[in-house]
């Protein structure tokens, strides 16, 4: 082979295998995007779930990135109150969310997201709070303290909204309707009692119960307005209230898989 073919052939090579690895060829995609976070900061050497993590230095960046190409962060009772006086959601929004309520959010991420004067949403595991992630098995995650309800509340006079994700993280189409219907409904009674606020927005542990009929009918009837997906993408709120796409910022992302992420929609097959 000619030294110029094999150059050629390296570099279609190259490209393949960038644009399996990123989605640059993909048009932009319209919608909100939801950006789903867990914890943040540096993962226990042990950690199974790194993924999970992104670390203080990346959220700092990538809420940079979000300033300097003018995103506007919105909560979503925003996004509700938006829409119920029949306003428009800016093309420019987008909402930081945040699974679990890990006391890192309040140690890392919140400072950050005050110097940015950024709103976000927190999915309360409601029974956790003040304590320990429990429904984790310690093989794949060791034990990690979850914020308070104090810090909770410092976070809410910031612009941080609460929602629920349930009191103790079960998969929800794996036990019984009344069972789900009392983590829907104890966890909103809960949430309302210490912040003073309904939360309006649900998101549905590991993603369980997204696509099924039945368990969206509850969520809707325990008086949610917005259920959170695990389903990658922007999302149209207002076609999918209870199965809202989101967009998960792996630890392993460079601020280009951000920006594929914001602007596609995805940046991964
Ligand atoms: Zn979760």
């Amino acid at each position: 082979m000619s030294l110029a073919l094999w150059l050629t052939g390296a570099a279609s090579a190259a490209v393949l295998g960038a644009s399996a690895r990123w989605n640059w060829w993909r048009p932009r995609a319209e919608g909100l995007p939801i950006l789903m976070y867990h914890k943040i900061g540096t993962p226990p050497p042990d950690s199974r779930l790194k993924k999970l993590w992104v670390s203080t230095d990346m959220f700092r960046r990538q809420m940079e990135w979000l300033k300097t190409h003018r995103w506007e962060p919105v909560t979503l009772r925003q996004v509700a109150e938006k829409q119920d006086r029949g306003d428009p959601l800016s093309p420019r929004a987008v909402v930081i969310s945040f699974d679990d309520g890990y006391l890192n959010n309040y140690q890392n991420a919140f400072p950050v997201l005050r110097d940015y004067g950024y709103p976000a949403v927190v999915f309360l595991v409601v029974q956790a709070v003040g304590w320990e992630n429990f429904w984790h098995d310690p093989a794949t995650e060791s034990r990690l303290p979850m914020m308070s309800w104090k810090n909770a509340e410092e976070m809410q006079s910031a612009g941080v909204e609460f929602g629920s994700h349930t009191m103790t993280h079960p998969r929800l189409t794996g036990i019984e309707s009344k069972q789900v219907v009392e983590e829907l409904g104890k966890s909103r009674r809960i949430i309302t009692e210490f912040l003073g606020r309904e939360p309006v927005t649900f998101a549905y542990p590991y993603g369980n119960g997204q696509d099924d009929e039945k368990v969206r009918r509850l969520v809707r009837d325990a008086g949610y307005r917005w259920a959170c997906s695990v389903h990658q993408g922007k999302s149209v709120p207002t076609e999918e209230p209870y199965c809202l796409h989101r967009i998960f910022v792996r630890g392993d992302d460079s601020l280009f898989d951000f920006h594929l992420n914001m602007t596609r929609g995805r940046a991964r097959l």
